[in-house]
């Protein structure tokens, strides 16, 4: 069961991941999350992305595809994995098809109007992490954390002018993926402007 989740930011791919992951018992593999699990343990390959991104620097492909590639090396991969951030681009597409096969690539598609209401309203606990969202889910005391009381922020990436940054990008990325995935007939489209369940179930017609 190798699985890719493509979408935009803000579409939930991330939360149907997890999802996947608990239920069918394989690692959701994220770039930001094994990126920083890299430099935690302070493999080489951790040690070469740190230095990259101190200096403020995106941490080059090559490196990203050789640090997926080693994490999809490891057993727990056996039986399969949800990757969600990568591929990217058309170039991690190829360096990854040389690394695994892939069955499966679900697409969750949102219109951009949620996209970036979604992500503009969401708020960040300064210390567990935890997510709200000012609309839909928002906190018992404004500003504060419900599990932790700590202050909630919004991180410099959800900020407007870098919200249609980050849509952009993934536009003139991602865009190519969907016609290479398509072309393989491995692609499903998804309506990611459902909550949450009902795409789930969606996903759940097409895994074993
Ligand atoms: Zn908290």
């Amino acid at each position: 069961m190798n699985l890719i989740l493509l979408g935009p930011p803000g579409s939930g791919k991330g939360t149907q991941a997890e999802k996947i992951s608990s239920d069918y018992d394989v690692p959701h593999i994220s770039t930001g999350n094994i990126l920083r699990h890299a430099i935690d343990q302070g493999t080489d390959l951790g040690l070469s992305a740190k230095k990259y991104m101190n200096e403020g620097k995106l941490v080059p492909d090559e490196l990203v595809d050789e640090i997926v590639a080693e994490r999809l090396s490891f057993l727990d991969c056996n039986r399969g994995f949800v990757l969600d951030g990568f591929p990217r681009d058309l170039t991690q597409a190829k360096a990854l098809e040389g690394i695994r096969g892939i069955d499966t690539v679900f697409l969750v598609e949102c219109p951009q109007q949620t996209l970036i209401s979604r992500l503009s309203n969401r708020r960040e606990c300064s210390s567990c992490g935890k997510i709200y969202h000012l609309l839909n889910n928002p906190p018992n005391r404004e500003g504060f954390c419900d599990d932790c009381g700590n202050k909630l922020i919004q991180r410099a990436d959800d900020q407007p002018q870098t919200i249609k940054k980050r849509l952009t990008t993934y536009e003139k990325e991602t865009k190519p993926l969907i016609d290479y995935y398509g072309e393989e007939r491995i692609l499903v489209r998804l309506d990611g402007f459902q909550n949450p369940d009902t795409v789930y179930a969606e996903i759940k017609k097409y895994l074993p």
